[in-house]
């Protein structure tokens, strides 16, 4: 990408040219769905969305130094849309993988959030070892035909596309027979049945595929490299998960700007005990080693590396969202064991201890982060893997 510090900009100048569009332009936070797309769209148009991407892409080239100055501003007042260019999975593995026409077609409204996503990777035999894939895309003139079986397949009720990996060569060994696509989720070839979480919630979806149609165009990568394409796209999604995640969903105020660990233990009148705030200061430790390693993480993945970080820090956010709920319960006691409306800092607390699992577990696991650590960022030996180099079609399944 061209280097900024060549153009007649100063950091003064970006820096008071989106203030003023912002207090032209944003008017408070978007009160419902059509007013959120509304403000993204305005936000595209304007080229803050993507500010380190090529102008064609309605990016502006911008150094990360000088997009961090816009970022700082809309997140001073609390405007969304700018940073797609670090956090929109979608948009950013189309970019980096995604043949001109199925570019043309996506980029922009992925970036104005007018195009539902999901990710058809997992299946029953498949989940860690992703390699060992079964769902099959074969060629029939100028589309594919795809079947098979997904599942844990997040928002797939709603997907207007799924980024789906199936096996288009059966005769290489199991990694590079790997394709890469947007599926077109709206057609009679696609079944989606909602799971039920533990939280009781009905994100999940399980995914029968039966002679579904693929257009050519949507293959991301070459045909039988997608193991690539899935890299990348992996190290977007941990790195979005070791940034951040849900808070408490009753929804009510803790600490007005008080870190809340330390609110609730103000209002349940623990904050004097010497047990709760090490506890606290623990959590807000983590914390903040977790923001420094991203920070790192990001600025390898820049120069063009999908970044074994990012599984470090998905692996502290992991901790910490575990570590924040066994914090809350302590500082609660045995009013934890309350649950329901009435009780919300209780049902917040269980919310939380259940939702941490999100992160341990969703977008690879600790365990299989800790492989990685292990194998690219501290150079142990690999994992033995008896199937890596023999074709996929010799494989024993179970
Ligand atoms: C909230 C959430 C959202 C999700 N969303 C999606 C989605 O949108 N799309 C999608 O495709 N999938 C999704 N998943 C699925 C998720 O990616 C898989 O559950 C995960 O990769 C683990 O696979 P598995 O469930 O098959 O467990 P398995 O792979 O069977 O693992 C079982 C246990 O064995 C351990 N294990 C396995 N292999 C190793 C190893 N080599 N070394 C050490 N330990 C090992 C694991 O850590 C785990 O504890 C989601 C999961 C969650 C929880």
């Amino acid at each position: 990408m061209a280097d900024d510090a060549t153009v007649s900009v100063t950091d003064e100048s970006l820096r008071e040219e989106v203030r003023v569009w912002l207090q032209k332009n944003w008017t408070g936070a978007p009160a419902n769905e059509i007013e959120r797309r509304a403000w993204l769209a305005k936000v595209v148009e304007a080229r803050w969305a993507v500010l380190r991407w090529p102008a064609q892409w309605a990016g502006r080239e911008l150094s990360d130094s000088r997009a961090r100055i816009i970022e700082r501003e809309f997140a001073a007042v609390g405007a969304p849309g700018t940073g797609q260019d670090r956090t929109n999975l979608w948009a950013n593995t189309l970019l980096t993988g995604g043949t001109m026409a199925l570019k043309d077609k996506l980029v922009l409204p992925l970036l104005r959030g007018e195009v539902g996503m999901c990710l058809l990777y997992s299946e029953p035999g498949a989940g860690s070892d992703l390699a060992a894939i079964r769902t099959r895309a074969e060629r029939r003139g100028d589309h594919f035909v795809i079947n098979g079986q997904k599942v844990w397949t997040s928002y797939a009720a709603s997907a207007d596309y799924g980024m789906l990996i199936a096996r288009t060569d059966w005769d290489v060994p199991k990694h590079r027979g790997i394709s890469f696509f947007f599926l077109p989720m709206k057609q009679p070839g696609v079944e989606v049945r909602p799971l039920r979480q533990i939280t009781d919630e009905r994100q999940f979806n399980e995914v029968f595929i039966t002679d579904a149609i693929c257009p050519e165009e949507n293959l991301l990568g070459e045909l039988g490299q997608g193991w690539g394409v899935l890299q990348t796209a992996l190290a977007y999604e941990r790195s979005a998960m070791g940034e951040g995640a849900r808070g408490p969903r009753s929804g009510l105020a803790e600490g007005d700007g008080e870190e809340p660990l330390i609110a609730l233990a103000r209002e349940a009148g623990r904050l004097g005990d010497p047990l709760i705030r090490q506890e606290i200061a623990k959590v807000i430790a983590l914390r903040r080693l977790n923001a420094l390693n991203t920070a790192r993480a990001k600025a390898e993945l820049k120069q063009g590396t999908s970044s074994a970080l990012m599984s470090l820090g998905k692996l502290a956010m992991s901790r910490i969202l575990h570590e924040e709920a066994r914090v809350r319960t302590t500082i609660l006691g045995a009013g934890s064991l309350l649950e329901g409306p009435d009780f919300p800092r209780a049902d917040d607390a269980n919310f939380l201890t259940l939702n941490a699992y999100f992160t341990s577990i969703g977008g690879g696991t600790d365990q299989i982060q800790r492989n990685i650590i292990g194998e690219r960022v501290l150079g142990l030996p690999k994992e033995p893997e008896v199937d890596r180099d023999i074709p996929f079609r010799d494989v024993r399944s179970s």
